[in-house]
């Protein structure tokens, strides 16, 4: 199809890191880093495109990424929401049970944010390497 092939940098290959600056496979450089959470610290790699120093990832990688985060937010969801409920039972004072209802409101509204941000983030990712790779000729199939 259309544009020159380089080797590699314009084989679609969504299990391949992808710069979407550069839309292509670039080189990359990898580096570990550390990461903290709340259950310690963990190294994850982080790749940075050669041509433009920016941190790139990899589609498939992304896609999965979004079913884990949907998986997360929602257990988060019904955690908090199981433990509010508790709490509220609980407390016998007024305003703290109104307190507690004002939580139960606004969390569908923390989780659904960070949800949708991530999900756009990385859904735009993989739509765009999956616009690229289209117009290369790459198909799903393959
Ligand atoms: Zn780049």
């Amino acid at each position: 199809m259309a544009g020159a092939n380089k080797t590699g940098v314009n084989n679609p290959d969504p299990n391949k890191p992808w710069c979407s600056k550069c839309r292509g496979h670039t080189e990359f450089t990898e580096e570990e880093g550390t990461r903290s959470s709340s259950e310690g610290s963990y190294t994850v790699t982080i790749r940075k495109c050669v041509e433009c120093n920016k941190e790139i990832y990899v589609p498939y990688a992304k896609k999965d990424g979004f079913l884990h985060m949907t998986i997360m937010c929602f257990a988060v969801f019904i955690g908090f929401y199981l433990l509010l409920l508790y709490i509220s039972d609980l407390s016998g004072d007024e305003s703290e049970k109104e307190a507690i209802g004002f939580l139960i409101k606004t969390l569908p509204v923390i989780c659904g944010g960070s949800w949708l941000y991530f999900t756009i983030s990385s859904g735009l990712f993989y739509l765009k390497w999956k616009r690229w790779a289209t117009e290369l000729g790459w198909s799903k199939s393959e």
